[in-house]
């Protein structure tokens, strides 16, 4: 098998033997890889700190046999370092990952999700004074990507705009007549909070919002109770973001 290149952004990394990781990346081509670098935990190591968490990088890889490719060479294009080195950003950029990595397949070309997420941690590695905020814009755009954009100015079952109670089950705001009996009372505060944040740029999603406390809670809860039912998998993640938040 001929080598391949690919860019993309490195998720995580486990160890592997001795000496080496197993490496997963999500690329712009190739969708969410899983590659072993060989020999990276020797401290003479060709690919130093290349194939950290948030990188944007180039590589070179082979294609296994099995689930595993084997990644060569990797040159760093963003090192996106800032968000390491900061517990509020680095708890909005593992939210991220571990958002994108519960939705993203392996081999299944995604272009839209690579790049959203490459927009996400530019935004964070720009410091917002908000990190917590470019998150659920973050979320917000990766429900629409992946085909659950909730309904937030109109009912999610009748389009009726009388929309005051909430429901992740039936698809976000929704009118008293649709309610179902899990539905709760929701404010139109909170859903032009979660509106502006759905379509905002990631870029502009960090600046400081003229909000209440409250509202800024709610609809964060809104939003993460939306999100782990839709994507079905509890984000373990979520729970470290609130904490930093508040
Ligand atoms: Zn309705």
């Amino acid at each position: 098998m001929p080598p391949y290149k690919e860019q993309g952004i490195v998720l995580r990394s486990i160890k592997l033997g001795e000496a080496d990781k197993i490496v997963s990346i999500l690329t712009q081509g190739s969708g969410k890889v899983r590659g072993v670098a060989k020999g990276i935990r020797k401290t003479t190591s060709r690919f130093g700190g290349r194939l950290e968490p948030f990188t944007h990088v180039n590589l070179m890889l082979y294609r296994g046999r099995g689930a595993l490719d084997t990644i060569t060479q990797a040159e760093i294009i963003a090192p996106h370092r800032n968000i390491r080195d900061d517990l509020s950003l680095f708890a909005a950029g593992e939210t991220m990952l571990e958002a994108v990595d519960k939705v993203s397949e392996e081999h299944e070309r995604n272009v839209r999700l690579a790049l959203l997420l490459l927009s996400g941690f530019r935004a964070l590695d720009a410091k917002p004074a908000d990190p917590a905020a470019v998150t659920e814009s973050f979320l917000l755009k990766l429900l629409s990507l992946s085909g659950f954009h909730p309904a937030l100015t109109a009912c999610a079952v009748c389009g009726s705009r009388d929309v005051r109670l909430w429901s992740a089950g039936l698809g976000g705001a929704v009118c008293p007549a649709c309610a179902d009996h899990d539905a709760a009372a929701v404010s139109p505060d909170v859903l032009a909070l979660l509106a502006h944040l759905a379509t905002t740029e990631l870029s502009h999603a960090g600046l400081v919002l003229e909000v209440d406390e409250r509202t800024r809670r709610r609809s964060r809860s809104l939003l993460f109770g939306f999100v782990e039912y839709h994507l079905e998998r509890r984000m373990k993640s979520v729970p470290m973001l609130v904490r930093t938040a508040l």
